[in-house]
């Protein structure tokens, strides 16, 4: 695989982030959502950065399809969800693609009767955009590849890897 945003990038943006997030909402109460599973490592690194009174909290997106094909049908759990009823909420994702799990994601967290709902992302591949909505904070733009790492799955591998990666073609058809 090939390297794309190695450790000390990836700890720089999110240390900027949170700065970024701290002009933002200052010392107000902050509930941060992690859209499980790929912003899991985002997730443990940011919050640790984060200094308001907060509430961390899951959901789950899923897509039915593989790689980086056409988008097929989306699932979400809000089981695990803590309440998000006049709370100002972060929803914290591992990369924004075609934008429509996001999408739904926030029309469902507005839904439940936030406050005030933003979007933070690691990543955004612009040429993929499909919906008329921007992450209100974004990690890196990245080119339209398939990439896996810091949270980014590929059938469910890679999770693990400190860095962000672009697959080779022999690693793709190794477990398709
Ligand atoms: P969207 O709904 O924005 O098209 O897709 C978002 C989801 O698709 C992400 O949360 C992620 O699960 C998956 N996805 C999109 N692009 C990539 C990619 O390059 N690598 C990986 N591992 N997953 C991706
Ligand atoms: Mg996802
Ligand atoms: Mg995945």
């Amino acid at each position: 695989m090939q390297i794309l945003i190695p450790p000390n990038k990836l700890a720089a943006r999110v240390a900027e982030l949170s700065d970024e997030l701290r002009e933002t909402y200052g010392d107000q109460p902050l509930t941060v959502l992690g859209v499980m599973t790929g912003s899991l490592v985002l997730m443990a690194d940011l919050i640790r950065h984060l200094e308001m009174p907060l509430k961390v909290g899951v959901m789950q997106a899923r897509s039915y399809r593989g790689t980086a094909t056409s988008a097929g049908e989306l699932a979400l759990n809000l089981d695990m969800m803590p309440s998000v009823a006049n709370q100002d909420v972060l929803v914290v994702d591992d990369i924004f693609d075609t934008g429509r799990t996001l999408d739904r994601v926030l029309t469902s967290i507005q839904a439940n009767g936030a406050r005030s709902v933003r979007s933070l992302v690691l990543l955004s591949k612009p040429d993929r955009h499909e919906v008329d909505l921007q992450p209100d904070f974004t990690g890196f733009t990245i080119p339209n590849q398939f990439v896996v790492g810091y949270g980014l799955d590929y059938q469910d591998l890679y999770r693990n890897l400190p860095f962000v990666a672009v697959l080779e073609e022999h690693e793709i058809a190794a477990h398709a």
